[in-house]
């Protein structure tokens, strides 16, 4: 490397060391962003060397990164961004901080990923699903979907690893001469009902879709979830066993498994270290307290809590929404939501926001108790499991009640 990168690599290492000691988060952003205003170019010089994989979509982007990671662990050392930090601050840090490593797998922000292309040159891109995020501050998902397309346009030589279930994704990815198909299902459909290609209505039926007006249709996977499993492009099926709730998951490693397939792993020997994956970043993590089994899961955005719902026991479960910066200020999100899965079981809800929600569930009819705190809601359940669905702040805000478990 250039010695300007070198000693930005340096400065960029210490800076997140002592932003950790100083218990300050894990330093990821701040050192990032020192090394990259001494040298601009330091995520590029970083990257050059290593095989990369880039992992980007609205939802599942920090799972399928850290299922990716293990995976392609079975050729070599992997640096990655765990914990999140999902733009080129993140990516540098991550870089900078692993050392050399032969490969390197991160998580992109789905706005940057024509500038981290630039800079890290993949290998592979993985793109996993476009809906709608936060309403005051995310592109519409039609112009995230053209921002992908001139994106791999550029770069005929990357190769595509994408969700033939969603639209928008096929549409961004299907001009790349090098595409493999992953098939992993799609609970959310409320913004793919037009064509983006030609506008017209995309009708579906039996997992299948096609546009009604122009040749956009749904590829043939070569990855797919089949039962608990995933079929392989040669039409193996593997058992794929998780400590990771859910069909979604399943999905996931599907997604994980055809990435590391693009860099030679072979199946058979990455299904064992995505077994031993257990929770990422407080994601899914299970706490035992006074007698409850506590389990964290994190939603976002429509589609997310539709996953949860999905990943969620028929088990009390406690809902906390807070609309800080980080989670975007508007809530009226909340209306895409369909929150009758919840109509069956005890539903508390807490957070900044909670009066919000409380309108929504009283519309939709599902009866709920509102709760101050998390003990109190701990003392509203009886022994067993509590499910614990949140917003990105009031997630982190139990986290942090639960000792910020991992
Ligand atoms: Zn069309």
């Amino acid at each position: 490397m250039p010695l300007r990168a070198v000693v930005a690599t340096q400065v960029s290492k210490t800076a997140a060391a002592l932003s950790r000691a100083a218990g300050r988060g894990d330093g990821s952003v701040i050192g990032g962003w020192i090394g990259l205003k001494i040298d601009p170019d330091l995520l590029a010089h970083l990257a050059s060397g290593r095989a990369v994989a880039l992992v980007s979509g609205t939802n599942g982007k920090t799972t399928t990164t850290r299922l990716t990671a293990a995976a392609v662990g079975v050729l070599g050392r992997v640096a990655t961004n765990s914990y999140g930090a999902n733009m080129p601050t993140g990516h540098t840090s991550a870089l900078a901080k692993e050392g050399h490593t032969p490969f390197a797998v991160l998580e992109v922000d789905e706005h940057y990923l024509a500038q981290v292309i630039e800079a890290t040159r993949p290998r592979v891109v993985a793109l996993l699903n476009l809906s709608r995020d936060q309403l005051d501050r995310a592109k519409e998902v039609a112009m995230m979907a053209q921002l992908w397309k001139t994106a791999l346009a550029n770069h005929p030589d990357i190769r595509v690893v994408a969700n033939a279930d969603d639209p928008l994704v096929v549409w961004s990815a299907a001009a790349s001469p090098q595409v493999t198909w992953f098939s992993a299902g799609q609970r959310w459909l409320d913004d793919s009902f037009v064509c983006p290609e030609s506008g017209h209505p995309i009708e579906r039926a039996n997992g299948d879709w096609w546009c009604t007006g122009c040749p956009l249709r749904r590829p043939r996977p070569q990855w797919s979830v089949e039962d608990e499993g995933v079929t392989d492009p040669r039409g193996d099926w593997h058992l794929v066993k998780l400590q990771l709730p859910g069909k979604v998951n399943i999905g996931n490693a599907a997604t994980a498994l055809a990435v590391a397939a693009e860099f030679g792993v072979r199946t058979i020997e990455a299904l064992p270290r995505l077994s031993r994956v257990t929770s990422i970043a407080g994601r899914y993590a299970q706490v035992d307290k006074d007698g409850r089994n506590i389990r964290l899961l994190l939603a976002k955005n429509p589609a997310s809590w539709l996953e949860a719902f999905d990943m969620a026991d028929q088990a009390p479960t406690l809902l906390s929404i807070n609309a800080r910066d980080p989670d975007g200020l508007d809530t009226s999100w909340l209306y895409d939501v369909d929150f009758a899965p919840l109509r069956d079981r005890p539903v508390l809800i807490t957070g900044d926001r909670a009066y919000d929600l409380a309108v929504r569930l009283q519309v939709n009819q599902v009866p709920f108790r509102h709760v101050q705190t998390f003990d109190e809601a701990l003392q509203a359940v009886p022994p067993g499991r509590l499910e614990v669905i949140a917003n990105y702040t009031a997630f982190q805000d139990i986290r942090a009640e639960l000792d910020r478990v991992n």
